[in-house]
C-alpha cells in the first residue's frame, strides 16, 4: 500500500507539470501557428507581416525562457561548487540584463559594492540563474511605473556577504509575501512562479538566507545573505611597508 501510494504521489506530481508546462508551450504555439498563417496568406502589407514576424519571435523567445525554468527546477543544486567571483557575476549579469532593463523602462544600476572583489564558494551558473530571476522580477515589479530604478547592491557584513536588489515597483502585500517561492505561484499573465522557488532552493543549498520587505506600490527589497569565503582587499601602501 505504501509504495503504490509514494507511485501515486510521484505520478500525480508529474501530471501536474505536464500539464502546467503543456499549457505554457501551446499558448505561444497557438499563436505563431496563427501569425504563420497569416503570413502565408500574403496579401499582407509589409509593416504588418514584420510586425507579425516580430511578436512571433518574441513568443518563441519567452518560450525557451518557460523552458529554461522548468529544466532548472528539475534538476538539484549541483555539488559542484568552486571559489567564485560575486562581485563579477553581479557586474556580468546586470549588463546582460541590461537590455530587458532598457526595453522595460526601467534604470537598472550596480548602487553600492566593496572596493575590493568578493569570493564566495558557490556554482558559478547557478549564481547567475538566482540573479538573472531576482533581477528579472524587479523589473517586471516596475513596469508602468515611472521613474522606475532597481539596483544592485553587495555589502560585507561579519561573515557574510549581502546582495541587496531593490526596486520601487509594484510591492507585495504581507499575504502574497507569504506565499513566495511557493511552486507555480505567480502573479503575472506569462509567468512560470518558478523562478523565486528554483532561487530559494539554490540559496538555502549556499548555506545563505533571504529576508524581504515589501510595500503594496511602493516596491520591495530583498535581502540575500550568503556565506562570505574571501574578501581580498589590494594591500594599502602603509600595509605594504
Ligand atoms: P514569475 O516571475 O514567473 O511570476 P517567480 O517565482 O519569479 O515567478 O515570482 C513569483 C511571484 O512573486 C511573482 O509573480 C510576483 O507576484 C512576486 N514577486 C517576486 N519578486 C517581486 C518583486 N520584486 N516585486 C513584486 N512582486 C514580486
Ligand atoms: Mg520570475
Amino acid at each position: 500500500i505504501f509504495i503504490s501510494y509514494l507511485q501515486n504521489e510521484k505520478y500525480e506530481a508529474i501530471s501536474h507539470v505536464a500539464a502546467s508546462l503543456a499549457h505554457e508551450v501551446r499558448n505561444p504555439l497557438t499563436a505563431v501557428k496563427g501569425f504563420l498563417k497569416l503570413i502565408r496568406s500574403s496579401t499582407l502589407e509589409r509593416g504588418k507581416m514584420e510586425q507579425y514576424i516580430d511578436i512571433s519571435l518574441m513568443e518563441i523567445v519567452r518560450t525557451e525562457s518557460v523552458l529554461s525554468d522548468y529544466l532548472s527546477i528539475t534538476r538539484p543544486p549541483s555539488k559542484q561548487k568552486d571559489k567564485t567571483n560575486l562581485s563579477q557575476h553581479v557586474r556580468v549579469m546586470i549588463d546582460v540584463m541590461s537590455s530587458y532593463a532598457i526595453m522595460s523602462n526601467v534604470q537598472l544600476v550596480l548602487e553600492q559594492e566593496p572596493v575590493a572583489p568578493v569570493w564566495i564558494v558557490a556554482n558559478g551558473e547557478e549564481v547567475k540563474q538566482v540573479l538573472v530571476n531576482f533581477m528579472k522580477n524587479a523589473i517586471e515589479a516596475c513596469v508602468e511605473v515611472p521613474q522606475a530604478k532597481v539596483s544592485l547592491s553587495l555589502i560585507l557584513a561579519d561573515r557574510h556577504v549581502l546582495l541587496v536588489i531593490k526596486d520601487n515597483g509594484v510591492g507585495m502585500s504581507a499575504d502574497q509575501i507569504n506565499r513566495l517561492g511557493s511552486i507555480y505561484y505567480s502573479t503575472k499573465s506569462s509567468g512560470t512562479g518558478l523562478g523565486l522557488t528554483y532561487s530559494f532552493q539554490i540559496i538555502r543549498a549556499m548555506g545563505g538566507s533571504i529576508a524581504v520587505k515589501s510595500e503594496p506600490k511602493a516596491g520591495t527589497v530583498f535581502t540575500i545573505s550568503l556565506p562570505l569565503q574571501e574578501y581580498a582587499p589590494e594591500p594599502s601602501v602603509s600595509q605594504i611597508w
